[in-house]
This record gives structure tokens, C-alpha cells and sequence, in this order.
């Protein structure tokens, strides 16, 4: 029998970045705020001398166990679905600060395009444009509503960065400088120049400088130490839920963690939450955590799993296209790159988790797609991250992949290699989706998610005219060997590392026959739950997410006060 704990006006399932937000914001204003975390409790501390790449990099020692929960994955419909039972295409972090904290920090903002971009493709192109299947859908919000919260969430984190030129693209003025031009990216920034494009550097969440942001917290300077995605940062430099906005929340006196604390169902009755049901895994002792309102922060995907286990929203149904819980799952598409093998030496054992630069021309719809054969794009980037020992082995085409040769080549190019790759916009279709797994469960018993999802022409169109972009960039670059990937993709490979940049499940939109929250991540069928995160994506884009999340959590913070003030649907 589950012990009753007393209420609280907002209980949060997970305290990553999200979660994070939601706390500062609503504790700032007297609320009394609970925060349930699966995972422990993390500070800077952890992560002094933590340059161990075999423990974070390789064995991700900062992710979700697998061993205790996870999805599992098939490729369509007629398929059986089989545990993901080892780290590949995507990673999901744990303890407090969530995946904020081993993140890289690249920081965009969703283009006006993004959120209507339904309106936007019918209006220039006309309806048939969009293929049979497709499910673009407008967000219920605009790019200019959000821009206050965009606004907010750079300040919070203090982004480095400079403005787009490309015309047309929001000019947007970051709070710091962008971070460090090295030979690489001058070389990158020079080549996409000369060919007309229009680079400019990375926003970047690890900081170029010192920086005091809004809430009076402090932070130093990157020291582009290269240990930074997959790893938490010593200096505090890289914005995370740990060094930003949980301790404004703590501060306060009116937020209380709950570490190694699973929250399994939200309960509910009558359309309306009640609060949560969680359990201490340190013990396996059940609790009820009641509360005013429930604020499911728990990753894209586990929101989505969180909502169908506790039967709350209507289960999408893929046959008929209807339902809204598991809609317009999305991802990105990655493989369009350019691997070039210079003679001259760079230094890339140094750099960070967001420096780089890139050219935003082939993004959204900067460009005219009427003779092309897909929709929406990708930007093409150079990154230095820190070429990690482990992790890096460039090798020309042709080269085998074991042995002698290999090593000979692997040693030759170490330092030689430079990747120029398009991060791209896979679009959602009524057969990429999620639901609940009919066979597997977690250790608690409760099903497991199931991913259906492969790569349709459209990625695969996407993904070759990207590669040979970045081929393009890359020969102007004055490589003498260039390797191209992307130019014929196969099946979507889920054992390969390519983004944690899932999307979609728990969408917003302006109709609630197709969208599960409206404009202030209010659950249309459940007023007093509120579910931000990239699952509340129609679709996804070319950038990375967070910025985008942060900005729609500043969003439902809001529209959690406003609730709490006068009650019912805000929209
Ligand atoms: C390696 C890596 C690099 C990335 N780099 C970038 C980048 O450069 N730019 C970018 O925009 N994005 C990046 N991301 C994505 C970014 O980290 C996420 O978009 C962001 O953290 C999402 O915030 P969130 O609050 O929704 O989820 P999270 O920050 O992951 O927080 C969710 C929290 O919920 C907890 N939780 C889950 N289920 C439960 C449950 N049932 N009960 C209790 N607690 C639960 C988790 O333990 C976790 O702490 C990266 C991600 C990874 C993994
Ligand atoms: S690269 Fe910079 S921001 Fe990243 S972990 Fe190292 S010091 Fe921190």
C-alpha cells in the first residue's frame, strides 16, 4: 500500500532541464515545488579529473540503466520489436539536470518556419507538395509568440554566439561573444564564403567569458578542455540545470528533490490529476505525492510512456492516423557528411562541446524546394569537439576497418581529418510512431515504449543532397581525400550514435483532435497536467532542440501560474 505524502501545489517527474526551469521559475513566485527524480543527485563536484572516456563516452556512465528500462524498436508495422539493450542512435541521460548535463550545448532557436510550416509549404507550394502520409501539422504557436522565452532562456544560460547573416533568419543578440576561431573553422568559414553561402559560429551554452545572468548566478570560461559531450564540466562553463537554475530553485527554500525516486503512473480522476505515484528504488517502498499540478519533465521519451502507462490522453492509433499520445514521432538525419584528409596538421584534441561554425542556407526554407523531392533541411557545420582517442579513427574510403592497414591509416590521419556533416529535419509520417510494447516491461512491471521508425525517401533524398553540399564545402576546403556519406542510405540503423534529438509524442497544436497540449503545454483532456519537452514537437527541425525546450518550459511555467491563479483550459 503506497504511503500518502502531503500536497504540494506542483510535482514535477524529472528535474533536468525542463524540470529545472519549471522549479526556478515557480519557487521564485512562492509556489511549493517537488521534483521526483529516477536517477542521484549531481553536482560540479562529480565531475573534477572525470576525463575517463572508456567510464562516460563509451559506457556512459551518465545515462538511463538499460538494464532496467528501456524501448524497443522495429522497423515497421509487420515487424516484432526487440529490446534496445545497448547504447546506440540516441542516449538518455539521469540524475538531477537530466541529459542538460552531459549535453554539448549547441543552442538554437526553431525557425518561424518550423512552427507553421503546414501554412508555410501549402502557401508556397500548394497542398501537393506535401506527400501522402506526411503529418505536417502547425505548432498553435508562432515563432514571435515564443521569442520572449527564447529571450529568457539565452540570458539564463548566457550563449555565446554571434548573429545569422543569411538574410531572412531572426536576428537574434546573444548575451556573450561567440567562443574561439581555430584553423579549422576559419578554413570552413572561409570556403563556404568564397562559395557564397554564409557561415557564422555556433551558438554555444559552454561560455566564451565570464558571465552573471539575471538570476545573479556566476559562472567562468570554458577552458576548451574537449571533454564536454557525454561528460559533465568541472569549470561550471557549460550551462546545466545544475549550475543555473536548480540552485535559484533550492535557494528559495520551497523546492524539495527526490532522488533514486521512479514516478510510474500520474494518477488521475474525472479529468483531473491527483498527483503521482512513484517509488524509492533504494527501498521499493510506494508513495503518493499529491499535488495541484503535475508537470511530466521526464525526456521526450518518457513522457510519452509516462502518459500511456497512466492512461491519460488518447493512444495514437497508426492505422487510422487518429489518437494524439505517440503522433508525429521525429528524428533527424545525420548521414549527409563529408570526411576530408588534409596533409597539413590541425590541432583537435582541443575544443568543446559547441564550437564550431555553420551556414544555415540549406535550413527550413531559405531555399527554393519547387524542383527538389523533399521538404525542409538540414545545416551543414563544422565542429571541434575535442577529438577523443576512443572515438576518433578516420580512414579514407577503401581502407579496411581492422588490422594493419587500418591502424597505419588511423595514425596517419589522426589530426588530418576534418568532418564537415548536415544535420537535417526528418519529418513525421503516420507510420513513424510510438506505442506500448505488448511483450516487454521495465523492472516494475510496466510495459516498455516501442519505437516504429525507419528513413523514408524523403530523408534519404534530404540526406545525398546534403552530402554532396558538405562535399562541395569540403573540396573548397583544400582537402586532397574525401570520403561521402549519406549518398545511399539503407534502413534507419538505431546500433549507430547520431543525435538525441528525438522529437514528437505529446504534441502541440491548436486542435485538440490532433495536437495533445495547447499553447501552454496544458493537456487538453487533463487541464492540471502540463508536459513540455521536445515530445511537444509537431516536427523537427535542423538544429538541436534545447533551445527550443527551454524556451516552451519558460512557456508552461507561465501557463502553470495563470492556472493556478484562475483554473481551467488557458486556451
Ligand atoms: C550526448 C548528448 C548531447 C546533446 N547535445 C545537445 C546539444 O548540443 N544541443 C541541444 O539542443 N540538445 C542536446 N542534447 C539534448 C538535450 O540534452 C535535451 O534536449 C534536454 O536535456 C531535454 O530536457 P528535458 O528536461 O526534456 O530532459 P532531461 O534533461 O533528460 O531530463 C529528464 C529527467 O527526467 C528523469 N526521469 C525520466 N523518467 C523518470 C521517471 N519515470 N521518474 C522520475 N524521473 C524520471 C531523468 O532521469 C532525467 O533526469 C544532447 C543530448 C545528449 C544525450
Ligand atoms: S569544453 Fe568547456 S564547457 Fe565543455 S566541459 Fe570542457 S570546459 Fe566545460
Amino acid at each position: 500500500m503506497a504511503t500518502k505524502l502531503p500536497k504540494t501545489d506542483i510535482v514535477l517527474v524529472g528535474v533536468g532541464w525542463v524540470g529545472g526551469i519549471i522549479a526556478a521559475e515557480l519557487t521564485k513566485k512562492g509556489y511549493k515545488v517537488v521534483g521526483i527524480e529516477r536517477g542521484k543527485e549531481r553536482s560540479t563536484e562529480d565531475y573534477f579529473m572525470a576525463h575517463d572516456e572508456l567510464r562516460y563516452a563509451e559506457r556512459k556512465e551518465m545515462m538511463q540503466d538499460l538494464s532496467k528500462e528501456t524501448i524497443t524498436f522495429r522497423h515497421d508495422m509487420t515487424k516484432r520489436a526487440l529490446p534496445y539493450r545497448e547504447w546506440g542512435s540516441f542516449l538518455i541521460g539521469e540524475g538531477t539536470g537530466g541529459s542538460g548535463e552531459h549535453w554539448n550545448g549547441q543552442t538554437y532557436r526553431f525557425l518561424p518556419y518550423d512552427f507553421e510550416i503546414y501554412s508555410e509549404t501549402v502557401k508556397r507550394y500548394g497542398k501537393g507538395k506535401i506527400p501522402k502520409g506526411m503529418m505536417l501539422q502547425d505548432w498553435g504557436i508562432t515563432y514571435e509568440e515564443l521569442e520572449p522565452y527564447f529571450d529568457k532562456f539565452d540570458a539564463m544560460t548566457g550563449i555565446s554566439g554571434e548573429a545569422n547573416p543569411l538574410p531572412d533568419s531572426p536576428q537574434i543578440k546573444y548575451p556573450n561573444p561567440p567562443m574561439l576561431e581555430t584553423p579549422a573553422i576559419k578554413l570552413f568559414k572561409n570556403a563556404a564564403k568564397e562559395l557564397g553561402y554564409h557561415p557564422y559560429h555556433m551558438p554555444s551554452n559552454n561560455l566564451s567569458q565570464s558571465y552573471t545572468n539575471p538570476d545573479g548566478v556566476s559562472r567562468g570560461a570554458c577552458q576548451y578542455c574537449g571533454f564536454c559531450e557525454r561528460f559533465g564540466c568541472e569549470y561550471g562553463a557549460k550551462a546545466s540545470p545544475v549550475v543555473t537554475v536548480l540552485p535559484v530553485a533550492k535557494e528559495t527554500g520551497n523546492f524539495e528533490v527526490r532522488t533514486h525516486s521512479v514516478v510510474r503512473k500520474v494518477l488521475h480522476t474525472n479529468g483531473k490529476a491527483t498527483g503521482v505515484l512513484y517509488v524509492d528504488i533504494r527501498t521499493g517502498e510506494e508513495f503518493i505525492q499529491e499535488a495541484d499540478v503535475v508537470v511530466v519533465s521526464a525526456y521526450q521519451m518518457n513522457n510519452i510512456k509516462l502518459l500511456l502507462n497512466s492512461q491519460l490522453g488518447r493512444p495514437y492509433d497508426p492505422v487510422t492516423g487518429t489518437g494524439v499520445i505517440g503522433r508525429n514521432y521525429a528524428y533527424q538525419t545525420i548521414l549527409g557528411t563529408a570526411v576530408g584528409f588534409f596533409d597539413k596538421e590541425f590541432n583537435l584534441y582541443g575544443g568543446a562541446g559547441s564550437l564550431g561554425a555553420q551556414i544555415d542556407d540549406f535550413n527550413g526554407d531559405f531555399f527554393d524546394h519547387t524542383d527538389l523531392d523533399f521538404l525542409h533541411g538540414a545545416t551543414i557545420q563544422i565542429t571541434q569537439l575535442g577529438d577523443r582517442p576512443i572515438a576518433n579513427n578516420q580512414i579514407p574510403a577503401g581502407v579496411p576497418t581492422w588490422g594493419k592497414e587500418f591502424k597505419d591509416a588511423s595514425v596517419t590521419n589522426a589530426n588530418r581529418a576534418l568532418i564537415v556533416k548536415a544535420q537535417g529535419a526528418s519529418l513525421p509520417w503516420q507510420d513513424n510512431y510510438i506505442d506500448l510494447d505488448p511483450t516487454y516491461k521495465d523492472a516494475f512491471g510496466d510495459p516498455l515504449l516501442r519505437m516504429t521508425f525507419n528513413w523514408k525517401d524523403q530523408d534519404r533524398q534530404l540526406m545525398k543532397f546534403m552530402g554532396e553540399k558538405s562535399a562541395e564545402i569540403m573540396k573548397k576546403m583544400g582537402a586532397k581525400d574525401i570520403k561521402i556519406n549519406g549518398l545511399e542510405v539503407g534502413d534507419y540503423d538505431i546500433r549507430n550514435y547520431q543525435s538525441t534529438h528525438n522529437t514528437g509524442g505529446v504534441i502541440m497544436g491548436s486542435d485538440p483532435e490532433t495536437s495533445a497540449l495547447n499553447s501552454y503545454l496544458q493537456m487538453w483532456d487533463c487541464e492540471n497536467v502540463f508536459v513540455p519537452g521536445a515530445s511537444a514537437f509537431a516536427q523537427n527541425s535542423g538544429y538541436n532542440p534545447t533551445g527550443t525546450v527551454g524556451a516552451l518550459a519558460y512557456r508552461a511555467a507561465e501557463g502553470i501560474e495563470k492556472y493556478l491563479k484562475t483554473g481551467g483550459l488557458l486556451v
